[in-house]
């Protein structure tokens, strides 16, 4: 499955976001538990955050999974089959 760009990109960072926020909520509680518990939730919020992308930044055409970045600019073109990316 391949999602936009711009959808991808929107989700990977309301769930990094949330995630932060999560874990900085995590710092400021007192007791332990609450801390690792909330903390683990936050942790959770990060990876799942870049599990979305890895799941479905892919590319259209031959379904493989893209880079993010490639030499510092965002991928336009699919490095395995050259497909034109929108
Ligand atoms: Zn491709």
């Amino acid at each position: 499955m391949h999602l936009p760009r711009g959808i991808c990109k929107f989700v990977h960072n309301l769930l990094l976001f949330s995630g932060l926020i999560v874990l900085f909520i995590a710092v400021l509680c007192t007791n332990l538990f609450t801390v690792m518990g909330v903390g683990a939730m936050g942790m959770a919020l990060i990876a799942l955050s870049y599990g979305f992308t890895a799941l479905f930044w892919r590319c259209p055409n031959c379904k493989k999974r893209l880079p993010w970045h490639e030499n510092g600019e965002q991928v336009t073109v699919c490095p395995h089959c050259s497909h034109k990316l929108k």
